[in-house]
């Protein structure tokens, strides 16, 4: 499910049931989080427009294109359910030094 409204259009939200990404171009570069990893950011590089193919609620196959933030948010969301990160997509320094603060706000007890 997305909403790049941010709730603030209940007609906004888009359920996708199985998404494929199909089509993918051009790139841009952004700062993207996830629920997954709370008060983190980091600048990715993702298409800048996606087309993904999903059922419906009613299991009819739809094609959802999107460009800028409704892009990210299909392959950020598509990645999930094939068990990735946004981290997946950023060097591999940047994810060593996140996964050492999230080591170190565990030790803490505040993460
Ligand atoms: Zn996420």
């Amino acid at each position: 499910m997305i909403d790049v409204s941010f709730k603030e259009d209940p007609d906004a939200k888009i359920v996708l049931i199985n998404p494929e990404i199909i089509h993918t171009e051009g790139r841009l570069t952004s700062n993207e989080g996830c629920l997954s990893l709370p008060e983190f950011r980091e600048k990715v590089t993702r298409p800048r427009s996606v087309t993904a193919r999903a059922q419906n609620m009613e299991g009819e196959t739809i094609e959802v294109s999107g460009e800028e933030l409704l892009a990210r948010a299909l392959v950020h969301e598509t990645d999930h359910l094939n068990g990735k990160l946004y981290i997946s997509h950023i060097s591999a320094l940047k994810r060593d030094m996140m996964k050492r603060k999230i080591r170190k706000l565990v030790k803490q007890g505040e993460w």
